[in-house]
């Protein structure tokens, strides 16, 4: 965005007559047909007669003054007739329905829209920011030209803003700069953004802004002496180079944006360096990048300051070369290089797209550059969480941005921190739910990895991938929150219904029954209905989420079973299976389980047999059929075969009480056949206070001893500990734990 004091300002002569705004429409646009505005013009007026504005005007120079504002910004006529109604239906008789009746569906709508947004009461604490601007989103429904007639309306308030009691002003100056500057910034409307701050700076902190006017104004005779003395040189420059056509303009930096400086740097006006800043336009690209070389020639350029928006243009479609040069007398001044159609987009920004020989139609090309308002909507729609919405947005609108290239070489946009799943998810939602990691530069890097500016991303995807909770840390924009939130949800909802539905048939099969044969009728609409559960599924999910007791299902859907007596199948499970629960509720509770499921606390866990988990050992759980979930190492080959969807988070739980009795493992020691061999390795563990549950001994032909032994440990430390002690035992060639691995 352009940090120009707005020299193509908007035009801040006030509208008097009806005349004068058809003069300006037609200056832009010659053929309109006018008579909408007129009818408005009308329909307008008489619906506010009576009305006084606190300036002592009729009512209607408002409405008119803001629809003249929409014409300085070149906007089509629906907009501007909606300029001239905006009011109507919040402030007179007229209702939305009179509007549409006399105006048509598109107005009436924009006019809904506008009256909304001023309905709303704003919060302007910075973290009510994405609160307000939901609401102005939902306001806005999927036209953005609400926003713009907001925008307009606001401007025209603030020009009048010194006929509103003192209180006033500043909350409306904060509400401004907090919420409109930077949605107007957002949509590249550098024009509005500027009037808009330096009359909000006005009025929520006078006494500085009258400070700085003062000071600027004292330097004021030697700032332009400077700034004709740094055009002249320009000029001759470019002149003797033969450029023919080209424009100069030179002036001080906006003030809010000098006092921004000041305050972020905590230093004072003389203090400030770049104040001044240059803009060059010329007819060609190529042009720009010639002027570019010619001013480097005539000044040395600050390292790190040159910035091409021209190759790199930003989101919101702004595009010139920036360069910050040591100018005459050691002043650092900041040039602009841009087009002359650059020059338009930058000052009206998504305004200048309008085609408003199309009645308003914005066309495709324009509304993809204006994605991540489309991104705001969609997050608005899946999230009720204001918090969630808050924290995405923020980020959207306010963090400053880097650009990456495509392996193809186009150039994407994100804000400051973005990660290869950022970056995924913008290309398509199964590129970021598959995402494992990308190549930057061609080397391989993590998902959390953060993009640097001029990065090469090239993302790598793979079929067993799925998103997971932790990646809502390693990811910054709205698209790729929102895209992992809804996955994450959805996929807890299928576990748990799995999951539930499993526990329900082994509580019911206790009984000897199905609980298919009991899951529905007049006994399941009453459980609903106490439960306050609307769908027959949710009792299912219910239940693998721990909230609903599989227990529950059965006194209260199949009383008569508890009647006779239970079938215990309790089956011995052999080796390395151990049974921790049996139900686990209250046990849970009692004893803490060595194992604890994500989101679950009702759980039968068993240990596979392939891979034989300990604790310290990194691992996953699968929800199997009828018994509850098994625990593989998350290396464990065989858990890749199992259906990825029965996946579930498994931690080992550092308070277990369990912990104590341990787990099962198989050492193997290969040594030479030696005597005392066995004596000296049983004293490794015994040093341990490892309790070996079984040996076994073999000789193979080549006179190595193979040793194997079950023994019970806590944990992962304390086995590495004991092979570390078996490989110190003389003779012995190597340990290892075994595993089917
Ligand atoms: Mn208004």
């Amino acid at each position: 965005m352009s940090e120009f004091a707005a020299g193509d300002r908007l035009s801040v002569k006030p509208i008097k007559h009806l005349d004068e705004l058809k003069e300006r429409i037609l200056s832009y646009y010659p053929n309109a047909d006018l008579k909408i505005i007129e009818k408005a013009y009308s329909f307008s007026e008489k619906a506010h007669t009576g009305q006084i504005r606190r300036s002592g005007e009729p009512y209607i120079a408002h409405p008119l003054n803001v629809a003249g504002i929409l014409a300085d910004l070149h906007l089509d006529l629906d907009s501007i007739a909606t300029g001239i109604l905006h009011d109507t239906v919040e402030d007179t008789h007229a209702t939305v329905e009179d509007i549409r009746r006399e105006f048509g569906e598109t107005i009436a709508h924009l006019v809904d829209g506008v009256t909304k947004i001023s309905k709303m009461n704003f919060k302007t604490s910075s973290e009510r920011q994405g609160e307000n601007i939901r609401k102005m989103i939902v306001a806005m429904g999927k036209d953005v030209r609400v926003i713009l007639v907001k925008l307009a309306d606001r401007l025209h308030n603030m020009r009048t803003l010194h006929h509103m009691p003192y209180e006033k002003q500043s909350r409306i100056a904060l509400e401004t700069l907090e919420i409109y500057c930077p949605l107007a910034s957002r949509m590249g409307i550098s024009s509005l953004k500027i009037e808009l701050e330096d009359l909000s700076f006005r009025f929520y902190r006078p006494d500085m802004y009258y400070q700085l006017v003062q000071k600027v104004q004292k330097t004021e005779k030697e700032r332009s002496q400077y700034i004709d003395d740094v055009k002249r040189m320009i000029t001759k420059e470019l002149e003797q180079a033969s450029f023919k056509s080209f424009e100069i303009q030179g002036r001080s930096k906006h003030l809010w944006s000098i006092y921004r400086k000041m305050s972020g740097r905590n230093i004072d006006y003389e203090q400030v360096f770049d104040i001044l800043a240059f803009r060059v336009i010329v007819d060609t690209v190529s042009q720009c990048y010639e002027v570019l070389g010619h001013i480097h020639s005539l000044w040395k350029p600050i390292p790190g300051r040159f910035k091409d928006f021209i190759a790199m243009p930003k989101a919101n479609n702004y595009q010139s070369l920036h360069t910050t040069v040591i100018g005459p007398g050691g002043e650092h001044i900041e040039i602009q290089i841009r087009t002359t159609e650059m020059h338009l987009i930058a000052e009206r920004g998504i305004a200048a797209h309008w085609k408003y020989k199309e009645r308003g139609k914005i066309d495709e090309e324009t509304s993809q550059q204006f994605d991540w308002l489309k991104d705001l909507v969609t997050m608005h729609q899946q999230t009720r969480n204001s918090d969630e919405f808050l924290d995405t947005v923020k980020t959207d609108l306010f963090e400053t941005d880097i650009y990456v290239f495509t392996p193809k070489g186009d150039v994407k946009e994100f804000p400051e921190g973005a990660t290869p799943l950022d970056f995924a998810y913008s290309v398509h939602t199964d590129v970021g739910n598959k995402c494992v990691g990308a190549r930057i530069n061609g080397k391989m890097v993590p998902l959390k990895y953060q993009l640097q500016n001029g990065d090469t991303v090239e993302i790598v995807t793979s079929n067993t991938q799925q998103p997971s909770k932790d990646w809502l840390k390693m990811c910054v924009t709205t698209r790729a929150k929102s895209k992992i939130r809804v996955f994450v949800k959805e996929e807890q909802r299928k576990r748990s219904l799995l999951l539930g539905k499993e526990l329900a048939e082994r509580e019911f099969r206790k009984y000897g029954a199905s609980s298919a044969k009991y899951l529905k009728g007049e006994l399941l609409t009453k459980l609903m209905k106490d439960f306050g559960i609307h769908d027959e599924e949710e009792v299912l999910v219910r239940v693998g989420y721990g909230k609903l007791e599989p227990r529950l299902l059965v006194e209260k859907l199949a009383p008569e079973l508890l009647q006779a007596p239970q079938k215990v199948e309790e089956k011995k499970e052999d080796g390395f299976i151990q049974k921790v629960f049996k139900s686990a509720a209250q046990k849970i509770r009692k004893s803490g389980s060595l194992v604890s499921v994500s989101g679950m606390d009702d759980v039968l866990v068993y240990y596979a047999k392939c891979c034989n988990p300990i604790p310290g050992d990194s691992i996953v759980g699968f929800i199997t059929r009828g018994r509850g979930i098994t625990v593989h190492r998350s290396d464990c080959r065989k858990a890749f075969e199992f259906d990825q969807l029965r996946k579930v988070d498994v931690e080992w739980n550092a308070n277990s009480t369990q912990e104590g009795n341990g787990r099962t493992v198989r050492i193997q020691v290969v040594s030479q056949d030696m005597p005392g061999l066995l004596k000296n390795m049983s004293e490794a563990f015994a040093v341990q206070m490892i309790n070996i549950e079984n040996a076994q001994i073999r000789v193979t032909r080549d006179k190595k001893a193979i040793s194997t032994f079950d023994v019970t440990v806590k944990n992962t430390s304390q086995l590495n500990q004991v092979i570390l002690e078996l490989q110190k035992v003389k003779g012995v060639i190597g340990v290892t734990r075994v595993g089917p691995q």
